[in-house]
């Protein structure tokens, strides 16, 4: 296990639309153990494959809460989402930066697995909001492309939490 180099914002390879995975191989369960270690190097809640440089449909995400492992979904494909949540949104191809985006506020996501088994997820809220900005990398589209209004610096995390809003933008 790894931890990769995340591409940033303006690389070519974030704009790309990836390719499906058709088999699992040793190199790809090893491309996702070392997506999971950069993600959480990172302190992000998700990291999609083409932010290491390759475009497949890969995705990681772990938002803590109650899910106890990473989600890993290959090959997602949204299937229902409904209601609306509207907060601060950021990408570990952006570091530093967040910006207010509009979101389902409930996703149903198909997806195969690391055994390539097809499964049913559904999520709210940061989960679900994580999973549609997974989704869109591998499309080659970028939160950036959604922020109403400007973007602004993510609050450091050493900082002590002020009163008021201590909403932080969650990275993905
Ligand atoms: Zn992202």
């Amino acid at each position: 296990m790894a931890i990769r180099n995340i591409r940033t914002v303006g690389e070519p390879v974030l704009r790309k639309v990836c390719k499906p995975v058709k088999v699992m191989t040793p190199r790809l369960q090893t491309l996702i153990d070392d997506m999971l270690d950069t993600m959480y190097e990172a302190n992000g809640v998700g990291l999609a494959a083409p932010q290491v440089g390759v475009l497949k449909r890969i995705v990681v995400i772990d938002v803590g809460g109650e899910e106890p492992d990473p989600i890993v979904l290959i090959n997602p494909q949204i299937l229902e989402t409904s209601g609306e949540q509207t907060g601060d949104e950021g990408c570990l191809s952006l570091a530093g930066k967040c910006g207010q985006v509009t979101r389902p506020n409930h996703v149903k996501v198909r997806f195969q697995d690391r055994d390539m088994e097809w499964y049913e997820l559904e999520g709210e809220e940061l989960l679900a909001r994580a999973i549609c900005h997974e989704c869109d990398h591998l499309e080659g589209k970028l939160y950036v492309d959604l922020v109403e209004g400007e973007l602004h610096d993510a609050a450091v995390e050493e900082e002590p939490e002020t009163s008021g809003d201590p909403r932080r933008g969650e990275r993905s």
